[in-house]
């Protein structure tokens, strides 16, 4: 591992060598800590088989342990001063396609299908499965994506903030419930793999971080009628903490759903009239979707 760029020496020597600076507005802090890599490696449940989705490979440093754990990686990278140099720290990996795309815009699955037909891979769902270390200013909105765009994958590892790992193993009730957290508990069983200090990175982030892995259900643990509504009546429920759900809903102005009928809903949910958002259990949101819709 010594040659590797987990070690710190070697991160420090590629920077120099290519005069690269951070780009803060792409969330760039590189892992220069291979316990940490193989901690995230190991929860990912990596075998021969996969095909890896990396977000973000950055100068390629958990790449390089993602290529001798899987069949085939597919590095997604939008800062494209970085290809000249993943091009040389990738240079001794044959199962690497770098792909240099914002990945909030790339069609994934049309890219696995391109990807796994030149390699001659056969992948399915199982096989599949997201990793990253990600940019911390788009997080929230990476995660949605994959879940609403319903994204083929067996599960997803990434290193977020602390505070959005908190945020995505939630109960209801606290501070950290959110449209976040029903998203997660929707799509898949959760679990923390790792705390992460900031010194485990260069630079080192303002925050703490942890790893967590998002296992997807085959079947969502809650029946709805539509889903699309459910999010959509979860994102107004939260969209301003102090309102009630009943003013949130409300105002979000969702065609055919009246302050009034949220009340005649929640009562006959047996639920206070005057409840918050971060009261309702998955559940109850769609228990109440479904009476909201008839
Ligand atoms: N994987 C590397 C590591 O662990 O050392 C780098 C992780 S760094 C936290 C996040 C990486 O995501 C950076 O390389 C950054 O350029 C890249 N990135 C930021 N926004 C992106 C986007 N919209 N699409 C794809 N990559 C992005």
């Amino acid at each position: 591992d010594n040659e590797k760029l987990s070690n710190p020496q070697v991160t420090i020597s590629v920077i120099k060598k290519y005069d690269f600076s951070f780009a803060k507005k792409f969330g760039q802090n590189f892992l220069i800590d291979d316990h940490v890599i193989k901690k995230i490696i190991k929860a990912a449940e990596i075998t021969e088989k996969d095909m890896i989705i990396e977000i973000g490979p950055g100068i390629g440093t958990m790449t390089q342990y993602l290529a001798e754990s899987a069949g085939h990686v597919i590095a997604v990278e939008i800062d494209q001063r970085l290809l000249p140099v993943l091009a040389e720290t990738l240079a001794p990996y044959d199962n690497v396609t770098v792909v240099n795309e914002d990945i909030l815009k790339c069609n994934i699955e049309e890219l696995i299908k391109e990807v796994s037909a030149k390699m001659g891979m056969n992948v399915t769902k199982e096989n599949i499965k997201v990793v990253a270390n990600l940019p911390y200013y788009i997080t929230t909105p990476i995660i949605m994506g994959l879940f609403e765009n319903h994204i083929p994958a067996a599960s997803i590892t990434v290193m977020v903030q602390k505070e959005v790992a908190d945020r995505m193993n939630a109960e209801p009730g606290g501070k950290d419930y959110g449209a976040l957290t029903l998203a997660v508990k929707y799509y898949s069983e959760t679990y923390i793999a790792a705390n992460v200090p900031p010194n485990c990175f260069i630079p080192r982030p303002g925050v703490g971080s942890a790893v967590i892995r998002l296992k997807a259900f085959t079947e969502p643990p809650v029946k709805v009628k539509d889903e699309k509504m459910m999010f959509r009546l979860i994102r107004a429920s939260f969209e301003q903490r102090r309102k009630t759900l009943k003013n949130g809903i409300g105002n979000a102005n969702i065609p055919g759903i009246t302050k009034e009928a949220v009340d005649d809903a929640l009562r006959e949910m047996g639920l206070d009239e005057n409840i918050r958002g971060e009261r309702l259990s998955l559940n109850e949101f769609a228990e109440l979707t479904d009476r909201l819709i008839g």
